[in-house]
């Protein structure tokens, strides 16, 4: 294995399945198996989850940004307990760690007592981002990376990697297989939000942008294979 403490950043579209919205257990399942192979390898595994399919703060301009953000941190935390619950179908036992603290339903984050998990060889989920409004999934994911001394954040999406434009709208777009974060800085590539990237970049954590609809690519980034886009 390439990199030995990973963080998958999942976002909460992927758990949703076609739908988009909600939680689709077949795609729970599908992530927890994919993620699985990592951890069967000899991976520590931590992963920070999104909520988009349920709630993202920003797009509700008619609340108050912290209440939307609010419920934006309660939708990862559902998320969180979703995977939660597909890696003890796996038999894999993972733990839940929240940012804001909710004692009945996960346990507070605090470093050591994940570390502390891995070591029993746990998966730790993190819910609620950075546990703060303002802030997204990415940079929670950064965070979470920089404070457990992750080797490596592996984004997984929905595309190859990091094009230099829109796959969507350019046919001719092309992927790029590595780059700067400065170049994702200065060309606003749009991958992760600034306060992520910059925030790997400060901590030397490298990400890896890959599609996580294709078959064992997880395995294939932290093994060392080329695939996506390495940001480092
Ligand atoms: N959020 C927050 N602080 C954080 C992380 C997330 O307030 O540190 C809130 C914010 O409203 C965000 C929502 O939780 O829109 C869901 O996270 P995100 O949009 O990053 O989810 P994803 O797009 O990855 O599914």
């Amino acid at each position: 294995m390439k990199y030995k403490r990973v963080l998958f950043k999942i976002s909460g579209e992927s758990l949703a399945g076609e739908s988009k919205t909600g939680i689709d257990f077949d795609s729970v399942l599908n992530i927890c198996e994919s993620i699985k192979e990592c951890y069967d390898a000899g991976c520590e595994v931590a992963i920070v989850v999104g909520g988009g399919n349920f709630w993202r703060g920003k797009y509700h301009e008619d609340m108050d940004r912290l209440n939307a953000d609010h419920i934006g941190m309660l939708a990862t935390t559902m998320n969180a307990i979703a995977l939660e619950d597909g890696f003890s179908k796996l038999g894999v036992e993972a733990r839940v760690q929240t940012g804001v603290e909710m004692r009945e339903i996960a346990e507070y984050y605090i470093t050591n007592r994940a570390l502390h998990h891995l070591n029993k060889g746990r998966i730790m989920i993190f819910g609620c981002g950075t546990g703060k409004p303002f802030f997204s999934t990415d940079t929670g994911a950064a965070l979470r990376a920089a404070e457990i001394k992750a080797d490596v954040i592996i984004k997984a999406t929905k595309t190859d990697g990091v094009f230099n434009k829109d796959p969507n709208k350019f046919k001719n777009a092309k992927v790029y297989s590595k780059i700067t974060y400065m170049d994702v800085l200065n060309n606003k590539l749009g991958v992760m939000d600034s306060t992520a990237v910059t925030l790997c970049m400060e901590n030397n954590i490298p990400i890896i942008v890959l599609n996580m609809n294709k078959k064992h690519y997880m395995y294939r980034a932290v093994k060392g294979d080329n695939v996506g886009t390495v940001i480092k």
